[in-house]
């Protein structure tokens, strides 16, 4: 059987990552999402094993001292998020192709590690003024927190160009559509 192969996804929050993601994990491109691990507290309805993997800080530690991690990051103190080899190994040892959704630091190591058998996306907001006003429209965060997520979108716009792909999301339905035919010629070929 051949192994599945990578793709990546890394995005400032707001620009419609997760959407372009559940899109493309719905079409038949034989796609299956690699729960990361993390120490954070779950929110809203998350369940371990489904959104992500919740350790306790400890627990993280332990995985990392065990070399269970491809890549991890310690965001602030006790605040890690890793992608753990036995996960991205159950997937492409059962044929099917690998989505990380994962920050940009994350995102160049792992086009690193694995080269040509990844591809690497960056999904761009139109400009940090449209991503000022969806975040302020989606109604969910103080201005503190709109401030310091557009500071930073900046830091991460400055990875695009370590992407091999970036698609502007201007407008959702042709961000979704030039994602599925990039994504579809790296599976085929
Ligand atoms: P959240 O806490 O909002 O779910 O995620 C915060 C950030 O962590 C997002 O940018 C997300 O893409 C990133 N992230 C999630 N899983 C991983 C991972 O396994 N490794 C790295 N490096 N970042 C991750």
């Amino acid at each position: 059987m051949k192994r599945g192969k990578l793709i990546i996804f890394s995005a400032p929050s707001g620009s419609g990552k997760s959407t372009i993601i559940n899109y493309l994990l719905g079409c038949n491109l034989n796609l299956a999402f690699s729960i990361s691990a993390t120490s954070r507290a779950p929110r809203g309805n998350e369940q371990n094993g489904v959104e992500y993997f919740f350790l306790t800080p400890d627990e993280f530690r332990a995985k990392i001292a065990n070399d269970e991690f491809i890549e991890y990051e310690e965001v602030y103190k006790d605040n890690f998020y890793g992608t753990l080899k036995s996960e991205v190994e159950r997937i492409r040892e059962n044929g099917m192709n690998v989505v990380f959704d994962i920050d940009v630091v994350g995102g160049v190591n792992i086009k690193n590690i694995f080269g040509d058998e990844a591809l690497s996306m960056f999904i761009m907001p139109p400009s940090v003024e449209e991503l000022r006003n969806r975040l302020v429209g989606r109604n969910t965060d103080s201005a503190e927190t709109i401030e310091k997520r557009l500071a930073k979108a900046e830091y991460e716009i400055g990875f695009a160009d370590k992407f091999d792909k970036v698609v502007v999301n201007d407008d959702l339905e042709s961000a979704k559509a030039e994602a599925l035919s990039i994504i579809k010629e790296f599976v085929e070929k």
